[in-house]
Protein backbone atom coordinates (compact mmCIF):
# COMPACT_ATOMS: atom_id res chain seq x y z
CA UNK A 1 0.00 0.00 0.00
CA UNK A 2 1.55 3.66 -0.70
CA UNK A 3 2.60 5.78 1.93
CA UNK A 4 -0.04 8.15 1.03
CA UNK A 5 -3.12 5.41 0.97
CA UNK A 6 -2.40 4.46 4.06
CA UNK A 7 -2.05 8.14 5.52
CA UNK A 8 -5.54 8.97 4.03
CA UNK A 9 -7.06 6.07 5.33
CA UNK A 10 -5.48 6.60 8.92
CA UNK A 11 -6.62 9.66 8.79
CA UNK A 12 -10.23 8.76 8.59
CA UNK A 13 -10.65 6.42 10.84
CA UNK A 14 -8.92 9.41 13.45
CA UNK A 15 -11.31 11.69 12.55
CA UNK A 16 -13.61 8.99 13.74
CA UNK A 17 -12.40 8.31 16.17
CA UNK A 18 -11.19 11.69 17.82
CA UNK A 19 -13.70 14.13 15.67
CA UNK A 20 -12.36 17.34 17.86
CA UNK A 21 -9.51 16.21 20.29
CA UNK A 22 -9.29 18.38 22.90
CA UNK A 23 -5.94 20.42 23.57
CA UNK A 24 -4.52 17.84 27.53
CA UNK A 25 -2.63 20.56 28.31
CA UNK A 26 -5.34 23.23 30.72
CA UNK A 27 -4.25 26.89 30.11
CA UNK A 28 -5.76 30.49 29.96
CA UNK A 29 -3.96 32.53 27.66
CA UNK A 30 -0.83 31.90 25.02
CA UNK A 31 1.56 32.30 27.97
CA UNK A 32 -0.28 29.25 30.40
CA UNK A 33 -0.04 27.07 27.59
CA UNK A 34 3.75 28.14 26.80
CA UNK A 35 4.82 27.13 31.01
CA UNK A 36 2.27 24.23 30.93
CA UNK A 37 4.11 22.97 27.45
CA UNK A 38 7.42 23.65 28.82
CA UNK A 39 6.86 21.78 32.11
CA UNK A 40 5.46 18.56 30.34
CA UNK A 41 8.84 17.57 29.20
CA UNK A 42 9.68 14.14 30.21
CA UNK A 43 6.44 14.43 32.50
CA UNK A 44 3.07 13.27 31.70
CA UNK A 45 0.69 16.37 31.33
CA UNK A 46 -1.93 14.83 33.85
CA UNK A 47 0.86 15.73 36.32
CA UNK A 48 1.42 18.69 34.71
CA UNK A 49 -2.34 19.89 35.11
CA UNK A 50 -1.95 18.79 38.87
CA UNK A 51 0.32 21.00 39.29
CA UNK A 52 -0.17 24.18 37.09
CA UNK A 53 -3.30 25.37 39.14
CA UNK A 54 -0.94 26.23 42.34
CA UNK A 55 1.17 27.72 39.97
CA UNK A 56 -1.04 29.95 37.98
CA UNK A 57 -3.10 30.84 41.12
CA UNK A 58 0.73 32.60 41.93
CA UNK A 59 2.22 33.42 38.48
CA UNK A 60 -0.24 33.48 34.98
CA UNK A 61 2.06 35.97 33.50
CA UNK A 62 5.43 36.53 32.45
CA UNK A 63 5.12 40.02 35.09
CA UNK A 64 4.08 37.87 38.07
CA UNK A 65 6.34 34.98 37.41
CA UNK A 66 9.41 37.52 37.20
CA UNK A 67 8.62 38.36 40.91
CA UNK A 68 9.17 35.16 41.86
CA UNK A 69 13.05 33.81 42.29
CA UNK A 70 13.54 30.70 40.40
CA UNK A 71 13.85 28.61 44.30
CA UNK A 72 10.22 29.89 44.73
CA UNK A 73 9.39 28.48 41.42
CA UNK A 74 10.92 25.17 41.94
CA UNK A 75 8.55 24.89 45.14
CA UNK A 76 5.49 25.23 43.17
CA UNK A 77 6.48 22.95 40.39
CA UNK A 78 8.61 20.33 42.61
CA UNK A 79 6.39 17.29 41.89
CA UNK A 80 7.54 17.45 37.92
CA UNK A 81 10.65 16.12 36.10
CA UNK A 82 13.64 18.01 35.90
CA UNK A 83 12.10 20.84 38.20
CA UNK A 84 15.10 22.30 38.94
CA UNK A 85 16.40 23.23 35.41
CA UNK A 86 12.19 24.19 34.68
CA UNK A 87 12.32 26.29 37.27
CA UNK A 88 15.42 28.57 36.01
CA UNK A 89 14.20 28.28 32.71
CA UNK A 90 10.85 29.56 33.74
CA UNK A 91 12.33 32.42 35.57
CA UNK A 92 14.89 32.93 32.44
CA UNK A 93 12.04 33.16 30.01
CA UNK A 94 9.42 35.71 31.43
CA UNK A 95 12.55 38.05 31.85
CA UNK A 96 13.07 37.56 27.94
CA UNK A 97 9.26 37.77 26.94
CA UNK A 98 9.26 41.17 29.31
CA UNK A 99 12.25 42.40 27.31
CA UNK A 100 10.43 41.41 24.10
CA UNK A 101 7.33 43.27 25.07
CA UNK A 102 5.33 41.53 27.29
CA UNK A 103 3.27 39.32 25.19
CA UNK A 104 3.88 35.50 23.87
CA UNK A 105 3.23 36.04 20.23
CA UNK A 106 2.95 33.97 17.02
CA UNK A 107 6.25 34.49 15.65
CA UNK A 108 8.64 30.97 15.34
CA UNK A 109 11.89 33.04 15.71
CA UNK A 110 10.73 34.59 19.34
CA UNK A 111 9.17 31.41 20.71
CA UNK A 112 12.43 28.96 19.78
CA UNK A 113 14.85 31.69 21.30
CA UNK A 114 13.46 31.17 24.92
CA UNK A 115 14.76 29.69 27.58
CA UNK A 116 13.91 25.88 27.86
CA UNK A 117 11.93 26.30 24.24
CA UNK A 118 12.51 23.98 21.17
CA UNK A 119 11.03 23.30 18.07
CA UNK A 120 8.20 20.96 19.57
CA UNK A 121 7.23 23.35 22.16
CA UNK A 122 6.84 26.47 19.53
CA UNK A 123 5.00 23.92 17.61
CA UNK A 124 2.45 23.09 19.84
CA UNK A 125 1.92 26.89 21.07
CA UNK A 126 1.69 27.66 17.30
CA UNK A 127 -0.91 25.05 16.50
CA UNK A 128 -2.99 25.40 20.25
CA UNK A 129 -2.58 28.63 20.89
CA UNK A 130 -2.36 30.40 17.97
CA UNK A 131 -4.32 28.08 15.52
CA UNK A 132 -1.65 27.99 12.93
CA UNK A 133 -1.06 24.76 10.88
CA UNK A 134 1.59 22.84 13.29
CA UNK A 135 2.98 19.33 13.18
CA UNK A 136 4.75 19.04 17.16
CA UNK A 137 6.44 15.37 16.90
CA UNK A 138 6.60 13.84 20.41
CA UNK A 139 8.16 10.57 21.12
CA UNK A 140 4.76 9.42 20.96
CA UNK A 141 4.18 10.44 17.02
CA UNK A 142 7.84 9.73 16.32
CA UNK A 143 7.10 6.06 16.87
CA UNK A 144 3.74 5.57 15.54
CA UNK A 145 4.68 7.25 12.36
CA UNK A 146 7.55 4.76 12.10
CA UNK A 147 5.12 1.87 13.18
CA UNK A 148 2.66 2.70 10.80
CA UNK A 149 5.24 3.23 7.38
CA UNK A 150 4.65 6.49 7.44
CA UNK A 151 8.32 8.21 7.64
CA UNK A 152 11.24 6.06 8.00
CA UNK A 153 11.57 7.56 11.46
CA UNK A 154 15.57 8.22 12.33
CA UNK A 155 14.70 11.93 13.65
CA UNK A 156 12.07 13.67 15.18
CA UNK A 157 12.83 16.38 12.31
CA UNK A 158 12.66 13.55 9.29
CA UNK A 159 9.16 12.80 10.98
CA UNK A 160 7.43 16.10 10.86
CA UNK A 161 8.70 16.31 7.60
CA UNK A 162 7.43 13.22 6.41
CA UNK A 163 3.67 13.43 8.54
CA UNK A 164 3.67 17.08 7.09
CA UNK A 165 3.35 15.66 3.01
CA UNK A 166 1.21 13.30 3.59
CA UNK A 167 -1.24 14.52 5.63
CA UNK A 168 -3.30 17.62 4.17
CA UNK A 169 -2.09 20.98 5.95
CA UNK A 170 -5.87 21.71 7.46
CA UNK A 171 -6.02 18.55 9.29
CA UNK A 172 -2.04 18.88 11.14
CA UNK A 173 -3.62 20.94 14.23
CA UNK A 174 -5.91 17.78 14.98
CA UNK A 175 -4.06 15.52 13.30
CA UNK A 176 -1.13 15.55 15.71
CA UNK A 177 -3.21 15.38 19.00
CA UNK A 178 -5.37 12.76 17.52
CA UNK A 179 -2.28 10.24 16.94
CA UNK A 180 -1.01 11.02 20.57
CA UNK A 181 -4.75 10.64 22.40
CA UNK A 182 -5.15 7.03 19.87
CA UNK A 183 -1.22 6.02 20.98
CA UNK A 184 -2.03 6.74 24.65
CA UNK A 185 -5.21 4.53 24.40
CA UNK A 186 -4.04 1.50 22.44
CA UNK A 187 -0.45 1.73 21.63
CA UNK A 188 2.08 -0.03 24.57
CA UNK A 189 6.02 1.46 24.37
CA UNK A 190 7.46 -2.07 23.83
CA UNK A 191 7.06 -4.67 21.70
CA UNK A 192 3.33 -6.53 21.21
CA UNK A 193 1.96 -8.07 18.30
CA UNK A 194 0.87 -5.78 15.73
CA UNK A 195 -1.04 -8.12 14.16
CA UNK A 196 -4.44 -7.57 15.97
CA UNK A 197 -4.68 -4.09 15.66
CA UNK A 198 -6.63 -1.87 13.47
CA UNK A 199 -3.97 -0.07 12.18
CA UNK A 200 -0.81 -1.73 12.41
CA UNK A 201 -1.98 -5.08 11.16
CA UNK A 202 -2.32 -3.58 7.86
CA UNK A 203 -0.20 -0.54 7.80
CA UNK A 204 2.78 -1.97 9.28
CA UNK A 205 5.28 -3.52 7.15
CA UNK A 206 6.04 -7.40 7.61
CA UNK A 207 9.23 -6.75 8.85
CA UNK A 208 8.31 -4.39 11.48
CA UNK A 209 5.81 -6.53 12.45
CA UNK A 210 8.61 -9.29 13.33
CA UNK A 211 10.93 -6.82 14.44
CA UNK A 212 7.99 -5.60 17.43
CA UNK A 213 7.32 -9.11 17.87
CA UNK A 214 10.69 -10.71 18.63
S1 LIG B 1 -0.20 -2.27 16.72
FE1 LIG B 1 0.30 -1.35 18.56
S2 LIG B 1 1.59 0.34 18.02
FE2 LIG B 1 0.51 -0.20 16.21
S3 LIG B 1 -1.22 1.17 16.25
FE3 LIG B 1 -1.79 -0.78 17.11
S4 LIG B 1 -1.64 -0.55 19.26
FE4 LIG B 1 -0.47 1.08 18.28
Amino acid sequence: MRRQDKADRIGRMLDELYPNPPVPLDHSSPYTLLVAVALSAQTTDKKVNEVTPGLFAVADTPDKMVQLEPSEILELIREIGLAPTKARNLRTMAEQIIDAGGEVIDDWEFLESLAGVGHKTASVVMSQAFGHPAFPVDTHIHRLGARWGLSRGTSVEHTERDLKAVFPRETWNRRHLQIIFFGREYCPARHHDLTTCPICSWAATKTRIRQEMS
